[in-house]
């Protein structure tokens, strides 16, 4: 039952041949087993998750019909609201606090019938690309357990990727879906900017963060979309586009693209890694043998790219992480004498030094006098490189480079060079900042049996043609049947 993708254990949930309940609790003493050594989960719900699995195996004794998710065990990141447990975003200044509602997307996963069994790690805030900056605790590659799993979603990756849930859900502001997924070997989609409703998704940078899937399969990808994308009226920047006709991602999945136009952006890859380019060009053998045409196509304004995110990303989380002053919510310094304390220590004790960084940062960049040299000139830079990738789609249906410069690296490798780590993202930022999707899919290993991904960009509310894109790939290969060892 553990080497079966989302699809196929809903559908034999739903044929009666196994239980929702045996699904779970399998889930579970593999949890129990092995997350000891993982960690990707911050909290599991097991009493809840059985009590949901059993409704939803009542139902279907009883000839009922049940969600797109029936009875599958998913995972969310602890990042999303839910109204039991905790809600922590991997802070401790959120450790205690719970949600008075759920995130849309919970609802979502609720109303299709999933098991969620518990709210995985992440850097706190979703600051990082290593999950390290998490205040809570660490999680490791379960491909080698001396190795990050990739951030800031690594808790969901690795509990893809270690089976301890059949799918999970990530947010990805400058790249912590597709980068964790590309470390974990899992398929990750972050969906076009207000495909995904972001009500009850804790802010970081709020004009870039986006929710979407991480699995084991495209397919199973294109399922979860089909369950949490949608316009949401609680979002005010979710959109409805291209699903008011009853759109269906899993739908047509298997239809592939014809006359598939693949650009690639020379030059590009120069800094990453042999194995990595390797893989890539691999990839792209792969798709030239089944009919696609490889076009070059320029991105002038990538080199700028990861400069203005750290601009955009941290004035945005400068302002939005102003509301944890100690009284409206989490934590509070006990030390405290008077108000202006109250905020002061509340946020030098529980904030860890990523997220200070940034919030002095972002202040910074915002402040008078700054404002015009730093955050608006980041504006403009955002603006060039939207206009590079609508120039550049005029050519192609999508875009395909590495997802990350290296492979997943070693546990404390980076954590004390903010500027390495930033590096991690140079592949993925620059379509957070044009709103598009995109998408990470397995495409190999490198010599240490580290897994690469491949990244597939394409213009906004494509993410229905990545898919079946990615779907192209998948059928001519199987890398997502490999499992880290560490999983038998
Ligand atoms: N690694 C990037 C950062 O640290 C992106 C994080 C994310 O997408 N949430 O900001």
């Amino acid at each position: 039952m553990e080497d079966l993708t989302a699809i196929e254990l809903r559908e034999r949930i739903a044929r009666g041949e196994i239980t929702s309940v045996a699904a779970v609790e399998s889930v579970f003493s593999r949890i129990a087993g092995r997350d000891g050594a993982v960690g990707a989960y911050i909290s599991t719900d097991r009493e809840r998750a059985m009590a949901r699995a059993a409704e939803v195996d009542r139902r279907i004794a009883a000839g009922e019909e049940v969600g797109f998710l029936g009875g599958v065990p998913v995972a969310v990141k602890d990042n999303m609201c839910t109204e039991w447990g905790a809600t922590t975003c991997g802070s401790k200044i959120l450790e205690n606090f719970h949600s008075p509602y759920n995130a849309t997307v919970v609802e979502k996963l609720i109303a299709a019938d999933a098991i969620i069994v518990g709210k995985t790690n992440m850097d706190e805030f979703a600051m990082g690309s290593s999950t390290e900056n998490s205040g809570l605790k660490r999680t490791v590659n379960p491909w080698d357990t001396c190795r990050v799993p990739g951030g800031s979603s690594g808790g969901s990756a690795a509990a893809v990727a270690a089976g301890f849930c059949y799918a999970a859900l990530g947010s990805d502001t400058g790249g912590s879906i597709r980068q964790p997924a590309s470390f974990c070997s899992v398929v990750g989609l972050k969906p076009t900017y207000g495909r995904v409703s972001r009500y009850g998704l804790v802010a970081y940078g709020s004009s870039l963060d986006q929710i979407g899937p991480l699995t084991r399969t495209v397919a199973d990808a294109a399922l979860v979309m089909d369950v949490i994308a949608g316009h949401d009226p609680a979002d005010s920047t979710s959109v409805d586009e291209g699903i008011a006709g009853g759109c269906s991602y899993l739908e047509g999945i298997d239809k592939g693209v014809e006359k598939l136009r693949i650009g690639i952006v020379p030059g590009l890859t120069t800094g990453a890694d042999e194995s990595v380019q390797r893989a890539v060009e691999a990839a792209l053998e792969v798709y030239k043998s089944v009919g696609a045409e490889i076009v070059e196509v320029e991105m002038p304004h990538s080199e700028y790219a990861i400069a203005a995110y750290y601009v955009i990303a941290t004035a945005e989380a400068s302002s939005n992480l102003a509301r944890y002053d100690g009284v409206h919510y989490g934590y509070r310094s006990t030390g405290a004498e008077d108000y202006v304390e109250v905020y002061s220590k509340s946020r030098a004790e529980a904030f860890g030094q990523e997220v200070k960084r940034r919030i002095m940062l972002g202040t910074y960049a915002l402040s008078s006098g700054y404002y015009d040299a730093y955050y608006l000139k980041a504006l403009k830079v955002r603006n060039l490189i939207r206009g590079d990738f609508a120039v550049a789609f005029e050519k192609c249906d999508c875009i395909m480079m590495p997802v990350a410069p290296t492979t997943a690296f070693r546990i404390g490798e980076k954590i004390n060079d903010p500027l390495t780590m930033y590096l991690s993202d140079v592949y993925t930022i620059a379509a957070n900042l044009a709103g598009i999707p995109g998408m990470s899919i397995p495409c190999g290993f490198d010599h240490d049996n580290l897994p690469i991904g491949l990244q597939i960009l394409g213009p906004t509310f494509s993410e229905g043609k990545l898919l079946r894109i990615g779907r192209m790939y998948e059928k001519e290969t199987d890398w997502c049947r490999r499992r880290p060892s560490f999983a038998d």
